[in-house]
Formats: C-alpha cells, structure tokens, sequence
C-alpha cells in the first residue's frame, strides 16, 4: 500500500476510535433530552479526552504499521501535543459541569463528602497534570530519562484506571451496555498493548540475541560496535534507519537506546553484520557503551524509522550532518557505494575540530568509489585550513551546491541548532518543503 494511503487509513481509523464511544453514546441515550446542553459538552470533553489517552500508547509502543507509515519521531510529537491536548479537555470537562450550574463548587475539592466516583475523577485529573508536568519540564528538572519513562508509564497506567471508574460509576451515558462494552474493549486493547511492548516484544528479542564482535573506538569521542546475529538471519534495513539497543543482561530492563544503524543495511556479506556508532554523551553512551566487550550479548529491536533515501529517490542527495549526526548518512553513502549508484552526492559535515570527524579516514575511501564530494566546515579549524570555517549555514550551501540542486533531496541529520538552521535556510534557498528530511536525536 503506498505510504500516503497507509497514513490515511491509520489516521481515519485513529479519529473514528476516538470518536466512537461519544457517537455510539448520543445513539443510545435515552429520549427525554438533558437537563443542559453544557452537560452534554462536558460528557464529550471528558469521552473524547480519556480515548484520545487511551489510545496515546499506540503512538509510541512501536506499533509497525503506523510507525512505517508517520515515522516514530512524528508519532513522538504527535503524541506529546495529543497528550496537552487531551489534559486541557478533561481539565474543561469539570469547569463545564460547574458552568451549567447543576453541580456544586465542592465536588472539585478534596472533602470527605464528595462522592467516591468523583473523587476518582479529581484524582485521575490530578495524574494527567503531573505526567504532563514532569514530561514538559524533564530535562529542566533532570530527571534521568529512564526513572521518568518509568514514573510516565506508572502516571497513565493509574490515570486510565481512576478515569475509567470515574466515567463507568458517574459518566453520562455509563449505564448503556453498549457504552460500557466498548470502555472495557478499549482498556482491553491498552492492557493488551503494553503487555506486548512490555513482555511480549522483549520476548521475541530475547530469542534473537546478538554477540558483538567489535568495539572500535572513533574519532570524535564515539564508539562503534559491530554486531553479529546469533543463531538467527538478521535483518536488513533501509540505510538511514534506526534500531533501539539494548546492552543489559535481558531485554526486559528498561536501559533501551534508539541509535541509527552506521553500516550499509543490504547486509552483502550474507553473515547478518550491522553497527552502531554512538557518541559519548551521557550515563548509557559514556559509561557502559565504552566498556561493551566483545563477546558480548546484546539485543535489538528494528528497524524503525522513514528517515532513509530509499524512500525519497532524486537525481542527486545533498546530506548535511552535525557531529555524531553523520551515522545515518554514513550508512547511506556505504548502500550507494555499494549499490555502485552512480547519482552525484555532496555532503557537509559540520564539527569542531578535525579529530571530532567520525568516519573522516573511512568518507577519503567513499570519496574514492563514488561520484561523493565532501565538505568539511569546521568551528575550530586547525592552522593553514583552507576549507569552510565556522557553521554550516545557507551561504556555505550556496558555495557548493550545483546547478541543479533545487531537485535534489535533502537529508539532515545533527544538533539542533544546525536542524533550525538548515529547516530555515533550505527554503529561503528555494528547496521545496517536501525535498527535505530530518532526523532528530532529541525527538525524546
Ligand atoms: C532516531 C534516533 C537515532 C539516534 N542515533 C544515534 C546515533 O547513531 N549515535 C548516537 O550517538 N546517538 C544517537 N541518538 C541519540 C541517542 O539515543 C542518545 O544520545 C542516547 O540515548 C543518550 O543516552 P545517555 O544515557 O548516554 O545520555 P543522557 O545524557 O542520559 O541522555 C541525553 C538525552 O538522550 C535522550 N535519551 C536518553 N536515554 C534515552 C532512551 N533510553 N531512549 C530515548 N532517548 C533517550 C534523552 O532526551 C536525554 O535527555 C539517536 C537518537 C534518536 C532518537
């Protein structure tokens, strides 16, 4: 199925889940009307925020069909404005309820004398605000990004359950069976959903372990490991994808990495070989990536992502990265070479210093077998550097592009300010929007 009708089908099919408990609730009530019409809008605000929570686990638990078809970094942010979104409905649904006049100011305070169901309500309220607090405010509050992931699944695991109570005991339309029948499906398919992301999908890793049988140490403060499948085929990928590795003694902890794949993804040798090249930045990526030995089990989920030049065919590629940002278009240049594609490409690779170059011996060898030119724009040149100096930005663009550049794609890959950079300079440079690719590390 082409990609654009994929999309259209899992977003037609996403709007009539969340649609469907209200509709199917407006059916069957009862004649006789409601005593308001804010009671009415109150009952929507609260039916279609607690779908649209329910159904924020199918964004991100790596769901294949929809992820191939939006790309998890745009599930990501999908699923971050979907959660405010839906916070500020049921956070309205209450201040409606007082609106209409029909229920007392004391309901949404924490008195003994508050109904149970209510409470539930007020409490479930209480646990979307914090999960939205501490995913807004996370690196502000460094918080280590595993002990948030965990508290954020704990957060909406408890919220559904408080809110489903407070709307099968309370809600507007919770004595119709229908309604009641389609709540339970829909906390059916989040149960079921997380136990697959949880159990089920570790599971599966755990029979496909791989051994690594390299770390190599890169310029620029990285590491690459090579890894070989044990006792199983692989899999290939499109270069630019990325996997999610898992270096701990189970896949079932939660210490998971999404990294870009760095080899060439048509997997020639037929041994089932792919790497990872990672930076050291943090606890995970300088500490215990460092000391991965060889022999090592490792486990990986993949691959993932729509971040790949096979899907965007061009008479040329222009791939720009920052930093560790060369990884996917490293893998990208290997397939090409290797596919002896004989498309010109250009790349700017943007780093401090000439040591900060990953793969700088390895893209003079690519220079050599294809039809690559490679522009180095360094912050820190050393003495008698000829090349472009400071940042990538559009003038350098301008300096190498061809002629023809306006039908090129576009693939970029770095630290966020040469993201912003180029999503601005590409288009005042008469790039057309759909041309240009992004991947962004900090998608999380
Ligand atoms: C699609 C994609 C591809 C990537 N490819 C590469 C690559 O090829 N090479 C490379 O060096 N880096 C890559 N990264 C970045 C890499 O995932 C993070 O740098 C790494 O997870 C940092 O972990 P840390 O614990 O060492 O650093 P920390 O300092 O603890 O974390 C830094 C930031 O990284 C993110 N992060 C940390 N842990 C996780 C996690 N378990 N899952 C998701 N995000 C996390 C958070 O935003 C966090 O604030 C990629 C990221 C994405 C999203």
């Amino acid at each position: 199925m082409r990609i654009v009708v994929r999309g259209a089908v899992w977003f037609g099919l996403y709007i009539f889940l969340i649609l469907f408990p209200l509709m199917v609730g407006a059916v069957f009530r009862e004649p006789g009307g409601s005593p308001s019409i804010l009671i009415d809008l109150a009952a929507a605000l609260g039916y279609i925020g607690l779908a649209l929570m329910a159904f924020e686990l199918t964004l991100v638990s790596r769901v294949n069909g929809a992820s191939s078809a939006f790309g998890l970094d745009a599930l990501l942010q999908f699923h971050r404005e979907i959660g405010i979104f839906a916070f500020l409905l049921v956070l309205a649904h209450p201040l409606v309820l007082l609106l209409s006049g029909l229920y007392p100011l004391i309901f949404i305070l924490p008195l003994p004398t508050v109904p149970w169901p209510i409470w539930m309500g007020s409490l479930a309220l209480g646990a979307v605000a914090l999960l939205i607090l501490l995913s807004v405010w996370r690196k502000r509050l460094k918080i280590r990004y595993e002990v948030w992931q965990l508290t954020h699944g704990l957060l909406a695991i408890l919220l559904l359950v408080l809110a489903s109570v407070h709307i099968l005991s309370v809600g507007r339309y919770a004595h119709l069976p229908a309604v009641r029948l389609i709540w339970f499906i829909y906390f059916v398919i989040f149960v079921g959903l997380l136990l697959r992301y949880r159990l089920l999908k570790p599971l599966q890793l755990w029979g496909k372990p791989w051994r690594v049988i390299e770390n190599r140490q890169e310029l620029g403060n990285a590491h690459t490991l090579r890894l070989r499948p044990v006792d199983h085929g692989g899999f290939t990928f499109e270069p630019g994808q990325f996997g999610w590795i898992n270096v701990g003694r189970t896949p079932f902890n939660l210490e998971q990495h999404p990294i870009s794949f760095s080899s060439n993804g048509d997997i020639p040798s037929g041994d089932g070989e792919i790497a990872f090249t990672i930076k050291s930045l943090g606890d995970w990526s300088g500490k215990v990536v460092p000391a991965v030995k060889p022999g090592a089990r490792v486990f990986v989920d993949g691959p993932y992502g729509v971040f790949s030049m096979d899907r965007e065919q061009g008479p040329g590629y222009v791939l720009i990265g920052g930093g560790v940002g060369i990884t996917p278009l490293h893998a990208m240049l290997l397939a090409m070479a290797e596919r002896e594609d004989v498309r010109p490409v250009i790349l700017f690779y943007g780093a401090n210093t000439v040591d900060d170059l990953t793969f700088r011996d390895e893209l003079e060898g690519l220079v050599q077998r294809m039809n690559l030119q490679v522009v180095i724009v360094l912050s820190q040149p050393p003495e008698g550097w000829t090349g472009e100096t400071g940042y990538i930005t559009g003038d350098v663009l301008r300096r190498h592009l061809p002629k023809q550049y306006k039908r090129f794609q576009y693939f970029i890959c770095g630290p966020t300010p040469l993201m912003d950079g180029m999503e601005k300079a590409l288009p005042e440079l008469g790039v057309p929007a759909d041309k240009i690719h992004t991947e962004r590390f900090d998608m999380v």
